[in-house]
């Protein structure tokens, strides 16, 4: 590797605050990163500071169970997270960074004939948009995860499944920890521990921001604050179509790899990958209540371990190491919303909720474009928040689930 290899090293110390910034983007994971890397390498802006509350990258993007797929089932979406999914392709030499990216294929199991119609129309949709999703049966589930409990006459039978041969994995902190250090590199200040406490709006403008260090005049702003993206809004009078939802994951003590691939099952809300280091990730539906809070439960250990064991009963036994949550920020559509604000030069990149990882590298690249050009790009127009009051949705809520 070359002799000016970033590594996580090179990412300066808190610097200063300056009174002003050409954009200031609230929030330091990996989406805010990922903008930052794209408006300073392709668009020339460098005047950029990176606002993080905690430590980079410490929000949903390192608690995330790092699904990459792009096997959605509206046109819209599949074409926005193809090009997310095609972008980690080759984000290792982007950020002449091992993101660790591997494309194993992802597996999500239909339990009933309702379910696997559904996946025939998302199989339509992702064949015609040209990614690799298909529909297999329960032979072709079995040659592709042979150790899985087929269920074969029980209440859990496993009748086929949606095979994404294009989904994988990707390590979430070295994803956020490339970008910052590309982004740090030409010029963008990332500062830590650096919380926006209010938003000054002047007309249809955000004039600065005002931080626990300071107040930032600013030319455009970002907000992509993770599961602050509602309280973040409204500093500036927007009310966000918003409602905050923990999310729990948790993994078992490493094993030797015998999961080649992302295996998910929407009838059990649970899914499963297993890490690099062989431990066995594993993740699934939100709680069932709004809260703000990354605490874990023993109910959420207790369903996702049972939910794990039937579908791979010889992990009975296998003893859980880690269990923690996020918060996320879904919307009513279980889509995100992107590009413009009632404000003029404040930009959204927000309702990331339980599936915004794998979406990292294509929001940054299209946002970055849109505040740079002012416009905001074919590819993102579907995303806007109008369209919660045109109700031209764009719901993902049964695509979405617990395959995240
Ligand atoms: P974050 O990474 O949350 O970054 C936002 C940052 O803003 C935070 O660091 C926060 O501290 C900071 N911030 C907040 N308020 C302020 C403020 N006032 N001032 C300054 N900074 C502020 N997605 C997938 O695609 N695949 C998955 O498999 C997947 N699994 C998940 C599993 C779990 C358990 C969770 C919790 C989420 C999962 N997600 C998944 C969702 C994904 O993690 C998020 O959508 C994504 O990480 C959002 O990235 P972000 O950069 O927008 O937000």
């Amino acid at each position: 590797f070359s002799k000016d290899y970033p590594v996580t090293g090179d990412i300066p110390a808190t610097p200063e605050l300056r009174p002003s910034y050409d954009v200031v983007i609230i929030g330091g994971g990996g989406h805010g990163l990922a903008s930052a890397h794209y408006l300073s390498k392709y668009h020339g802006i460098t005047s950029i500071a990176v606002l993080e509350k905690g430590y980079l990258a410490g929000g949903n993007t390192a608690r995330n169970t790092t699904t990459i797929r792009s096997n959605y089932i509206t046109p819209e979406g599949v074409a926005f997270y193809k090009e997310g999914v095609s972008l980690f392709q080759g984000l290792s030499q982007e950020l002449d960074f091992n993101v660790m990216f591997s494309q194993r294929g992802q597996l999500t199991l239909a339990h009933s004939e309702a379910t696997l119609r559904s996946f025939h129309l998302r199989a339509e949709i992702g064949k015609h948009m040209g990614t690799r999703t298909e529909v297999v049966d329960a032979r072709g589930v079995e040659e592709i995860v042979p150790q899985l409990n087929m269920d074969r006459g029980g209440a859990l039978e496993i009748l086929g499944g949606l095979w994404h041969a294009d989904g994988g994995t990707a390590r979430h902190d070295a994803v956020a920890w490339g970008f910052a250090a590309q982004a740090s590199r030409r010029g963008a200040e990332i500062h830590q521990r650096t919380e926006v406490q209010s938003v000054e709006v002047a007309g249809d403008r955000v004039q600065a921001v005002v931080t626990n260090r300071g107040r930032i005049a600013c030319g455009a702003v970002l907000i992509a604050a993770g599961g602050m993206n509602y309280d973040v809004a409204l500093m500036a009078g927007i009310e966000l179509p918003i409602r905050c939802y923990p999310l729990q994951a948790m993994v078992t003590q490493p094993l030797k790899p015998w999961l080649d691939t992302l295996v998910s099952s929407v009838s059990l809300h649970t899914y499963l990958v297993q890490s690099s280091r062989g431990e066995i990730v594993i993740g699934g539906g939100s709680d069932p209540y709004q809260l703000y809070s990354t605490r874990s439960t023993l109910d959420m250990k207790e369903h996702l371990a049972a939910g794990a064991v039937h579908l791979f009963p010889f992990l009975q036994g296998v003893k859980v190491l880690r269990q923690w949550a996020g918060i996320t920020d879904m919307t009513p559509d279980y889509s995100p919303i992107m590009g413009a604000s009632p404000l003029a030069n404040l930009w959204l990149d927000c309702g990331w909720g339980t599936w915004g990882f794998k979406a990292t590298a294509v929001a940054g690249k299209r946002m970055a474009e849109t505040i740079a050009k002012g416009r905001v790009p074919d590819v993102l127009k579907p995303f806007a928040l109008e369209r919660f009051e045109t109700f031209r949705l764009l719901n993902e809520m049964g695509a979405t689930a617990a395959s995240h």
